[in-house]
């Protein structure tokens, strides 16, 4: 038997935002229209807006998003994309799904996002596109990005699957590419009651393209005029996601308010904390490091806290990228062998932090002990 650990890592039932999203779920079943309805492009007014974006296109999953904006953007069999060893799989497998090449370079100790010198180092003649990813809510570093895309004539597509509301020196991501694809699955830092996606971008010949690309490539109904897959964001998660959005930035005050309070606490404590490289960031997780993860995980299960690891394996590494052209990624090895996340939710109190940060204070004493 299993008890629910007294500091879950995640908590994913509605609290202050329940009683809207009642009211969200009981419009849509009262209205009876349920896809690319009202709510869909209500929804994708309002988060282009929160975004920064001109435009935004709700489709079914952050991986689709990722997929259709290659896609629209003509990229296809043949064309290489360079993107990070160390993130979900998903964003790897998304450019699977455009029938382009995934090409992996290493990720940044520091920033644990691509190191812009080794995307450099990856281009070939076939490269025509990088996909960075904002991993844990941390802006990659773009600037140094944007000068080598625009030095090898590449697209930017961003996975800002993690990072919703994030900035990058100032600038709102997924902006600053030519496309940013965001998840809306339940854990993310706006989630949907189920799976959802959406596409940002300030090209509104993209925008029209990916809705109908998302559509079945239909202009009208029943008249398909480009070859076009079936992802849309429905109605039902599209009013969830409008009942939600208000919050968002509170939300991400509080992650950031958190990340802040385990920085202070956790000085002196037995593992690496990444540093915040850009006040931008928006804190999807917590990431800390240890040579004895193992160990260091039991040790704060037997406290309570659950913890979880993103990410075990580099995707290089996995076998469903076998196909995939061979990737050198010492960094991404070692930070996938050390690397785990603590608790960080906008419900956490600041005495739940406090206790994390004591248990983990307290890791090298009892392990030495063997307790
Ligand atoms: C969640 C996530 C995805 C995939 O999003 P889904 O909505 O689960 O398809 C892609 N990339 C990153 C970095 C993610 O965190």
């Amino acid at each position: 038997m299993t008890t629910a650990p007294a500091i879950p890592f995640m908590h994913l039932t509605p609290g202050a935002d329940a009683g809207a999203i009642r009211d969200a779920i009981d419009r849509v079943i009262a209205r009876g229209w349920f896809i690319l309805g009202p709510e869909l492009a209500a929804f994708e007014a309002e988060f282009a807006s929160a975004s920064g974006a001109a435009h935004a296109v709700g489709v079914g999953t952050g991986t689709d998003a990722i997929a259709l904006a290659l896609r629209a953007l003509g990229i296809g069999p043949g064309d290489e994309v360079i993107t990070a060893p160390l993130s979900a799989a998903y964003s790897a497998l998304a450019i699977m799904m455009a029938g382009a090449t995934p090409v992996f370079a290493d990720i940044d100790l520091d920033r644990l996002t691509l190191d812009p010198s080794q995307v450099d180092a990856a281009v070939t003649p076939r490269t025509v596109a990088i996909l960075p990813v904002h991993l844990y809510g941390q802006p990659a570093d773009m600037t140094t990005i944007q000068a080598i895309a625009t030095r090898h004539n590449l697209v930017i597509v961003e996975d800002a699957c993690q990072a919703h509301l994030a900035m990058s020196e100032g600038r709102p991501v997924g902006t600053i590419g030519a496309a940013g694809a965001f998840s809306f699955y339940p854990t993310k830092n706006l989630g949907a009651l189920g799976d959802a996606g959406a596409i940002i971008t300030n090209d509104a010949a993209l925008a029209e393209k990916l809705k109908r690309l998302r559509n079945g490539g239909q202009t009208d109904r029943y008249h398909h005029v480009e070859f076009g897959v079936n992802t849309r964001l429905d109605d039902m998660q599209a009013a969830i996601l409008r009942a939600r959005l208000p919050l968002l930035p509170g939300w991400t005050t509080r992650r950031r308010e958190i990340a802040g309070r385990y920085r202070a606490a956790l000085a002196g404590a037995p593992v690496i904390v990444p540093p915040e490289r850009d006040p931008g960031h928006v804190y999807h997780l917590f990431p800390v490091r240890s040579a004895r993860r193992a160990q260091a995980q039991a040790h704060l299960r037997r406290l309570g806290i659950e913890t979880l690891i993103h990410y075990p394996v580099p995707i290089p590494r996995q076998p469903a990228l076998a196909g995939a052209p061979a990737a050198v990624c010492p960094n991404a090895d070692q930070v996938c062998g050390d690397v785990f996340s603590l608790p960080l939710h906008p419900a956490l109190t600041d005495a739940e932090v406090d206790r994390v940060a004591d248990a983990v204070h307290r890791f090298s004493a009892a392990d030495a002990d063997g307790r």
